[in-house]
């Protein structure tokens, strides 16, 4: 008999997750909260094992053409002069000529692409109660739906409702990693193209992100607050004076951007931070991708550890019944997890330094990785070999 699959989330992890249920056989269902494919973001990378995934799935020939070809990132003193200049995969730790970097948008279109014959997805619509028994999962919607599904996937991101409410509230599992951000678009004022700008100042950070030559730059501010500012989480407005009273004597761009950032009406606000669980499933309900170990922007890893997560889930339940494919999921894929969420320690986050003397301390390894970039055994992004036949 066809087993049923009810995904929560349309993002990367869920669409990724539906397809390959499909094709181990699940009749599946995607509820997704917002009334329409979430187009925005940054651009994402996808690098190492992800990179397998998606070619298994056939889409990195569209991929490679989305590729936003990424050519170059500065760094910048806090007066506006040059630190360096460095080819991205020198500072990421990726791969040139490998490595795919594309709009976030890009990304979840294609996906839905792939699997929109196959799925039925249902817009507007989320989970509001979920009853385990013996035979299945019973599921009360937001709409006033019912349905009863063998397994319930949560992809519904970092502040995932599907974990709320089978492991309890998400303080239990947040990591605050020290620092809080926004994201919006300008003007691209100063014409740059294909490249990163990146002013710092000690717990301070301004980048310009100009994908390929897009009339727009992905405008971001970065700054360290030693506890998350939990009450603004649901106040634009108090997050707008709280970023602008941060930056208010800073120069450079930063002026023209918290300009911007008035102006703006979408503007992405967040503590950075990671999801870290004990466990991830529980009965016939499991979590993957963000919701279950979202690893920060820090990483660059959050995509990629989606993809191979929802390869491996959909693997997994596909070769055994929930209980061991559950399981094997867990076993097989934390390892690989946990490498990725543990580079914040090593890479990502020394990018954003704190104090004076590890912003000169950064400075002076991003000007020796202009010579000699680092040199690594094998990265956190490519620890997994992906099991099952590659065709
Ligand atoms: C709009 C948006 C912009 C982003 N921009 C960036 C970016 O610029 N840079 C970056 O590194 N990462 C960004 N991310 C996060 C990045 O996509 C993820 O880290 C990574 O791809 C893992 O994806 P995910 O599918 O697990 O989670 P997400 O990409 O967060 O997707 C979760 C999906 O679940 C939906 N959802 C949430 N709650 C519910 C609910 N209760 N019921 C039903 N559906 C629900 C969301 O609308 C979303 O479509 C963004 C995510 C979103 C949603």
């Amino acid at each position: 008999m066809t087993r049923t699959a009810l995904i929560s989330g349309a993002g990367i992890t869920g669409q990724a997750a539906a397809f390959w249920l499909r094709r181990h056989g699940f009749d599946v269902t995607v509820v997704e909260k917002a009334r329409a494919p979430r187009s925005g973001g940054y651009p994402i990378d996808i690098r190492g094992t992800a990179l397998e995934v998606v070619r298994r799935m056939g889409l990195l020939p569209r991929l490679r053409d989305a590729d936003v070809d990424l050519r170059r990132m500065t760094f910048l003193h806090e007066d506006g002069s040059e630190v360096a200049t460095l080819a991205p995969h020198a500072v990421t730790g990726g791969t040139a000529g490998a490595d795919l970097e594309v709009r976030r948008g890009d990304l979840t279109g294609i996906l839905h692409a792939a699997v929109r014959d196959d799925v039925e997805f249902r817009y507007d619509e989320s989970i509001d109660t979920l009853d385990q028994h013996h035979g299945g999962v019973d599921v009360g919607f937001r709409s006033g739906r019912e349905g009863s599904f063998d397994v319930v996937i949560g992809a519904d991101g970092m502040h995932s409702r599907t974990r709320e409410l089978l492991f309890g509230p998400e303080e239990r599992f947040h990591r605050y990693l020290g620092y809080c951000f926004a994201v919006f678009p300008m003007a691209n004022e100063l014409g740059l193209s294909h490249e990163t700008v990146l002013w710092n100042a000690p717990g301070r950070s301004a980048a310009l992100y100009a994908v390929a030559d897009d009339p727009e730059v992905h405008a971001f501010l970065n700054f360290s607050v030693p506890q998350p500012p939990s009450q603004l989480f649901r106040a634009p407005g108090a997050q707008r004076e709280l970023v602008a009273g941060v930056f208010a004597d800073a120069g450079w761009q930063v002026p023209a951007m918290l300009d911007a950032l008035h102006a703006a009406d979408d503007v992405f606000f967040d503590a950075v931070a990671q999801i870290r669980m004990p466990r991830w499933s529980h009965g016939r309900v499991t979590l993957a991708g963000d919701a279950a170990h979202a690893p920060s922007f820090l990483t660059g890893q959050g995509t990629s550890l989606a993809l191979v997560g929802a390869y491996m889930l959909a693997r997994s339940l596909g070769r055994a019944g929930h209980d061991e494919g559950f399981a094997a999921y867990e076993r097989d894929t934390r390892g690989f997890v946990t490498a990725n969420q543990d580079l914040v320690g090593t890479g990502g986050a020394t990018l954003f330094p704190t104090t004076a003397q590890a912003l000169e301390q950064r400075n002076d390894r991003l000007r020796r990785l202009r010579t000699a970039p680092a040199a690594r055994a094998v990265p956190a992004h490519s620890a997994l070999t992906l099991p099952g036949h590659p065709a």
